[in-house]
């Protein structure tokens, strides 16, 4: 109870007195880092982890708040190309990781109306694909109700290590794909393949066709976030970086017909030659490091960003609080 007042008493500073500190001073930019955005009732906000998604009411309440604060909303690239003399005391950077296909129905109409551009990072294998990504694989056997494991689940429960019993509560879940985590991208994806999949999944990335209809109508652009979304560790072959790194990029160009010159780190990783390697194809590289970038001192392929989901962003206050670095 009272940690909780402490907490509410701390959130309403950092969202007066630091938003009003953040706001002048030296030259800034925030990079705002959203996954999934959908309506409360859709399921699948419900599959999704919560660190995942913000709602489409929450969404449209972010970009609200940054119209009446007046703040200057641009892209990275905008930015970067942006001589520092004439940079506004703070300017906000959209982001979206992964394309989902909910950005292009729930976000993109949002940041239209406010005429805000954005940059969605994609994973070209993955477009048009039922949600492709193995925490959303583990997520969908975990969560489903009735769901009881069988013989053919063996490898990914060894990969879990523990005992549960399901379904599981999405906090219990989130729990296990933390755990996973400390696996190799390619054991997991081992591990459910022996896990027969159910049919007729529906789609749930970006398609090509939706990707350049954003990128001519809707302000958004375009980046790069590897083929597969493999994580750029140590130990990944010179050939395997390549495909993820310089193909992604390629094949992005082929389809839209445009320049991709920035990228995104999946899961934040980076191994010194992958980071060599992004900085000598994009301009422009996004971290999952949390910190607001100063335009005195900053590394455009080392960028920090600032994640939201709905839990910790649900009221202007609670936004703006996040917004000056407020955990
Ligand atoms: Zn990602």
């Amino acid at each position: 109870m009272i940690k909780q007042l402490v907490k509410n008493t701390l959130s309403f500073v950092a969202g007066t007195l630091g938003w009003s500190m953040v706001r002048r001073g030296n030259k800034k930019l925030i990079i705002l880092m959203y996954h999934r955005v959908l309506p409360v009732n859709d399921p699948r906000y419900q599959r999704e982890e919560p660190g995942m998604v913000v709602s489409d009411k929450t969404f449209a309440m972010h970009m609200q708040t940054l119209h009446d604060e007046k703040v200057p909303v641009m892209t990275v690239s905008d930015w970067l190309a942006q001589p520092e003399s004439t940079r506004a005391a703070l300017t906000v950077a959209i982001t979206f990781d992964d394309g989902w296909l909910d950005n292009y129905e729930f976000a993109f109409p949002v940041l239209k109306q406010f005429g805000f551009r954005s940059t969605l990072y994609v994973v070209t294998d993955f477009l048009g694909k039922p949600a492709p990504f193995w925490p959303n694989k583990v997520l969908q056997l975990l969560l489903a109700e009735g769901a009881q494991p069988t013989d053919d689940w063996a490898p990914l429960l060894r990969l879990i290590d523990k005992r549960i019993s399901l379904p599981l509560s999405r906090d219990e879940a989130a729990q296990v794909i933390d755990h996973l985590k400390s696996h190799s991208d390619h054991e997991i994806y081992q591990a459910l393949a022996a896990i027969p999949a159910k049919q007729n999944n529906p789609v749930e990335m970006i398609s090509t066709e939706q990707l350049v209809e954003a990128k001519d109508t809707m302000g958004v652009e375009i980046g790069s976030h590897t083929r597969r979304h493999y994580r750029l560790k140590e130990g990944l072959s010179e050939a395997l970086l390549k495909e993820e790194i310089v193909d992604a990029k390629h094949i992005l160009q082929e389809m839209t017909g445009a320049p991709v010159t920035t990228f995104c780190f999946p899961n934040g990783d980076f191994s010194a030659e992958a980071h060599k390697l992004v900085q000598s194809h994009y301009s422009a590289a996004v971290t999952t490091l949390r910190g607001i970038n100063s335009a005195h001192n900053f590394d455009a392929h080392k960028l920090l960003r600032i994640g939201v989901h709905n839990d910790i962003s649900d009221t202007p206050m609670k936004f703006k609080a996040k917004l000056s670095g407020w955990r």
